[in-house]
C-alpha cells in the first residue's frame, strides 16, 4: 500500500532539501497520477523539479493536451511556489477522493507543474542570513566583488535588512506626523524641521567622507528577461542575460517546453502586483490578433473573477515606464504559441478524448508574469 498523500504547511515556506522530500512523497504516495522528474539543474547544481499530473492508465502525458504551471522565477516570491504546492495538492487530494472534476481532468489532461523555477535564489530568500535579489545568484554583468560603496547587507544578524535614518539638515525625508516610525518626504522649499537621509542597512567600504552610494546586486541578472522573444540587451532591459537562454533555468524551461508540443496553455505565478498579466508586453491590443485577444479577455476575466485581482495588459497598464516593452515568460510563451499553431500538421484533440494524439495546433494562452 502506497504512503498517505503528503499534507503542505501553508504557514512556512519550504527550503530545498524539504520541498525536494515533499515533492518525492506526493509521488510516492500517487504513482498512478503523480511523477516527478527534473528538467535541468540550476546554476548552483539543484534539480529543477517538475511534477507530472495525469493518469497513466488513460495514455501517456505527451499524448494528452497540457498546461504549464510554474511559480518562483524571482527569487524572493516564495508564495509563487505555495500556490503551485496548493493546486498539486488539490488536484492529488481530489483524485484521491474521487472528485469527478479532477477525474475527469486527469484522465483526459496534463498538469506539468514546477514550483520552483528558480531553487538557487529562493535558498538565498530562505538562508539563515537571508538576501533578496531578484533571480538568479549568479554574478552578472560583474563577477569583481565592490570595491567601495555601501553594500547592502543584514549587519546585526537579525535576518531583516532594514532602512537607517541619519540625522541631516540638508536631508530629503522627515518623519511622518501620524507615525514616527514611518519616513515621509520633506515637500520642496520646506526649511527648519528635522530631517534625515535614509540609506538600507549595510557594510560600508572606502568611504570618502562626502558621499555614500548603494552598490546594486552583484547577481543583477533577471531571469523573466532572458527568454527567447522580445529579448534585449543589458542597457535596454536590466537583467537580461547575454544571450536569451544563457541561464540554466530559463533553458531547462525552454527546452522542455519547446520539446512538448502538447503544451496548450501556460500560467507563471509571481507575487508583488495583486493582478493577472496577459500579454502583449511589447504590443499595443490593437495590434493583437483578435480572436487571440479575445480569448485572453475571457480567461484573464475568469481569472479576475476568482481571485479578486483586476486582469490587465503588460503593454497598457504594467509597464514600469511608458518607453519600455518587455520580454518575459509571458510573452515567449505566447509567441512560442502563436509558432506552434502556424505549423499544423496534426488535428486537434477533442477536448473529452483521453488518451488522443495531435494537440499541436492548440495555442499558448499565457497570463501572469513580472
Ligand atoms: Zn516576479
Amino acid at each position: 500500500m502506497p504512503p498517505p498523500i503528503p499534507v503542505p504547511r501553508f504557514d512556512q515556506f519550504y527550503r530545498y532539501p524539504e520541498l525536494t522530500r515533499l515533492l518525492q512523497d506526493y509521488a510516492a504516495a500517487l504513482p498512478a497520477v503523480l511523477e516527478l522528474r527534473s528538467i535541468g539543474k540550476s546554476h548552483e547544481g539543484r534539480d529543477i523539479w517538475l511534477m507530472v499530473v495525469t493518469n497513466s492508465a488513460t495514455g501517456a502525458d505527451v499524448d494528452k493536451p497540457a498546461f504549464w504551471v510554474d511559480g518562483n522565477i524571482h527569487a524572493a516570491e516564495l508564495t509563487a511556489s505555495t500556490a503551485c504546492l496548493y493546486w498539486l495538492h488539490h488536484v492529488a487530494t481530489g483524485w484521491d477522493e474521487g472528485d469527478e472534476q479532477v477525474r475527469q481532468l486527469l484522465d483526459t489532461r496534463v498538469l506539468y507543474i514546477v514550483p520552483r523555477l528558480n531553487p538557487d535564489g529562493a535558498e538565498l530568500a530562505l538562508a539563515d542570513k537571508p538576501r533578496h535579489i531578484r533571480s538568479s545568484t549568479r554574478p552578472y554583468p560583474f563577477d569583481e566583488v565592490p570595491v567601495e560603496g555601501l553594500t547592502v547587507e543584514d549587519i546585526d544578524g537579525d535576518g531583516r535588512m532594514l532602512t537607517m535614518r541619519i540625522p541631516d539638515p540638508h536631508g530629503t525625508y522627515k518623519k511622518c506626523a501620524a507615525d514616527p516610525r514611518l519616513m515621509v518626504a520633506r515637500e520642496p522649499g520646506e526649511f527648519g524641521g528635522e530631517y534625515y537621509r535614509v540609506m538600507p542597512e549595510g557594510m560600508l567600504k572606502n568611504y570618502d567622507g562626502l558621499k555614500i552610494s548603494t552598490n546594486p546586486d552583484r547577481e543583477g541578472l533577471d531571469l523573466n528577461r532572458n527568454f527567447p522573444a522580445y529579448w534585449r540587451q543589458e542597457f535596454e532591459q536590466s537583467g537580461a542575460g547575454p544571450y536569451p537562454t544563457s541561464e540554466p533555468e530559463v533553458r531547462a524551461m525552454v527546452d522542455f517546453v519547446t520539446k512538448h508540443r502538447n503544451i496548450g496553455a501556460a500560467i507563471s505565478y509571481h507575487t508583488h502586483s495583486g493582478v493577472i498579466l496577459r500579454p502583449m508586453g511589447t504590443q499595443s491590443d490593437d495590434d493583437m490578433t483578435p480572436e487571440d485577444l479575445w480569448q485572453y479577455k475571457r480567461f484573464s476575466d475568469l481569472g479576475a473573477k476568482s481571485t479578486g485581482y483586476p486582469a490587465i495588459s503588460i503593454f497598457h497598464e504594467f509597464k514600469y515606464h511608458p518607453k519600455q516593452g518587455t520580454g518575459s515568460t509571458n510573452t515567449w510563451a505566447r509567441c512560442s504559441g502563436r509558432s506552434r499553431s502556424g505549423r499544423r500538421t496534426r488535428k486537434p484533440a477533442s477536448p473529452t478524448t483521453s488518451g488522443s494524439s495531435g494537440t499541436a495546433s492548440t495555442r499558448w494562452k499565457t497570463t501572469s508574469s513580472c
